[in-house]
């Protein structure tokens, strides 16, 4: 016997006409390249999002076309989110850090139709523009007056573009299991892998994730995403802001900058901020050199790599509670999250740190085991160790464009590269990855792309790349290096060779000279026997 309820579309369109019927004064506070706080409001910017989408009907474009972002955080990336995918287009959200011919495989992998481009990173299209295969023209995300001379062809202005449009728009009525989102992950090996969000999936998680164990959102608080909207739809906190009614404190171009996120959060009451642990040092840093307190910030979650002790402490001086979330861009991203037991909060200091350091408790929504090499189920006892594999409606079933190759695995999880163990309380700590890459910063640095490009230079018999761990950066990647006989190749010359030929930011710090490199019994490099040799390495 079926149920006889209403099956209403789950769409971003419902969350959108909810925050504009429920909280249209909800505010929106961006800094943007051209103006230090511009104010707006959740009625003024799905307005605009309508005038957006009658401008997109008349560029003549498909359902399901996409159409790329590369821009920081404010409120035109907002209006983008919501116009792009309730028009039934996808947003994809390209990071505009990576290094231009990724950008352009990407951009040609998903046939991207047009470009929204921040005024930063328009020099950075203007060198590309010629490799992308699709891309009919770019729209600068900025007012007339401060439109940048540019050799962009078919260029428009986003100002000029959307301000003669109607406010009203009749949005379509879309199917739910529609994609709405693309975005490019590099944390696997060989080329970026698109994960394509649908309106489902990104409802789910939103309802997921606004549980009280959870991110716990609502209209009182004051919400201060520092981790990118072009990096998993800024861990969807863009929809749960709206389906909460939060208000959105938008840093722009300022995510790193420690005296922007002070004067953001006490000018806006901000009580609750997002980011990986790189952000949170240069805030406590800004704060500890200036003596500023942030007394209105409650809470800070911290994800994207693990969160080290000395940076939780000092948060705590600070009065500001972090608490770590785990996820990836397969999982739209939330996993897990950290919140205590009651009881928890009775423990001593030191103990209850170490359950605060865990990855956190399941979400409701998502379902997580962990299992040894042969596959079996590893026990929840806070010991054993095994490859991390999760499942769910947020969680990726296959990769863009590789339909045919399953990201998941024949039982239906999916295996996350991550290794961990869950213990009897339901926390899990991570504590290894299986996969090849490297995370700095917050963003994936792929080991084999460093690798290839080392083992170019004519002196290196065999290269390999690990990360080892890194005060700022969480993680930077190590250079090792067995010299081909009769050579002896510099250090200086090894990593100078590297510039050009992969990101700036993605060239190891330093390189080491070894006799060999150990390697597995299929011939592979072990990175984990390497890893080992260097446990004792620290940058
Ligand atoms: P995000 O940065 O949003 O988590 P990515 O897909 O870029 O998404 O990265 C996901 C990976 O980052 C995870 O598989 C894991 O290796 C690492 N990671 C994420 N959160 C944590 C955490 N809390 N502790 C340790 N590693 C984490």
């Amino acid at each position: 016997m079926r149920g006889q309820m209403m099956d209403d579309a789950l769409t971003i369109t419902s969350i959108m006409d909810f925050a504009d019927r429920v909280f249209p004064n909800t505010e929106i506070v961006s800094v943007t390249a051209d103006n230090p706080r511009h104010r707006s409001n959740f009625a003024e910017a799905f307005a605009r999002s309508r005038k957006l989408a009658n401008a997109l009907t008349k560029l003549g474009l498909q359902a399901g076309d996409r159409l790329a972002t590369l821009a920081w955080n404010d409120y035109r990336h907002f209006e983008l989110y919501y116009g792009i995918s309730c028009s039934g287009y996808v947003c994809h959200t390209i990071n505009p850090r990576l290094f231009p011919e990724q950008i352009t495989y990407i951009a040609n992998h998903a046939e991207d139709q047009w470009v929204f481009v921040d005024v930063a990173f328009v020099p950075l299209l203007e060198q590309v523009q010629d490799q992308l295969e699709t891309v009919k023209g770019f729209v600068v995300l900025t007012s007339a007056e401060h439109m940048p001379k540019t050799t962009l062809k078919n260029v428009h202005c986003y100002e000029t573009l959307i301000a003669d449009q109607p406010d009203t728009f009749a949005w379509p009525e879309l199917d739910e299991n529609s994609a709405c989102a693309l975005c490019y992950t590099s944390g696997t090996t060989g080329n970026p892998k698109g994960v394509l969000y649908s309106h489902r999936s990104t409802v789910l998680h939103c309802m997921g994730t606004n549980q009280s164990s959870s991110l716990s959102l609502s209209a009182s608080d004051s919400v201060m995403p520092v981790v990118p909207m072009f990096h998993v739809n800024a861990w969807g906190v863009v929809y749960n802001a709206a389906a909460t009614g939060a208000k959105l404190v938008f840093p722009g171009p300022k995510m790193g900058d420690g005296e922007t996120l002070a004067s953001l959060v006490n000018e806006e009451q901000v009580d609750f901020a997002m980011g990986v642990p790189t952000v949170w040092l240069a805030l406590v840093n800004y704060l500890k050199e200036s003596g500023t307190r942030v007394d209105s910030l409650q809470r800070v979650i911290v994800g994207g790599a693990a969160c080290p002790e000395s940076l939780m402490r000092a948060m705590d001086e600070f009065d500001v509670a972090m608490q770590v979330g785990w996820g990836m861009t397969e999982m739209s991203p939330l996993g897990t999250y950290n919140t205590l037991l009651p009881w928890m909060n009775d423990l001593p200091d030191d103990e209850k740190m170490v359950y605060r350091l865990k990855a956190g408790r399941l979400i409701y929504g998502v379902k997580m085991r962990i299992v040894d090499e042969e596959g079996n189920e590893l026990p929840w006892d806070g010991k054993a160790s095994g490859r991390l594999q999760v499942r769910g409606p947020w969680v990726c079933k296959s990769y863009y464009k590789l339909e045919d190759s399953d990201a998941h695995l024949p039982d239906g999880w999916f295996d996350t590269g991550d290794v961990a163990t869950i213990d009897k309380y339901g926390y899990m700590a991570i504590t290894d990855r299986t996969k090849d890459v490297i995370k700095s910063g917050g963003e994936w640095i792929s080991s084999i792309d460093v690798e290839n490009a080392a083992m170019g230079h004519e002196d290196v018999q065999e290269a390999a790349v690990i990360g080892v761990p890194h005060p700022k950066w969480t993680e930077r990647p190590l250079l090792v290096v067995v010299k081909r006989p009769g050579t002896d190749p510099s250090k200086e010359e090894l990593l100078g060779f590297l510039e050009g030929k992969i990101a700036k930011w993605w060239i190891p710090e330093d390189c080491v000279f070894v006799e060999q490199i150990p390697h597995t019994a299929t011939g592979k490099v072990s990175k984990k026997d390497l890893r080992a040799e260097f446990s004792s390495y620290t940058y």
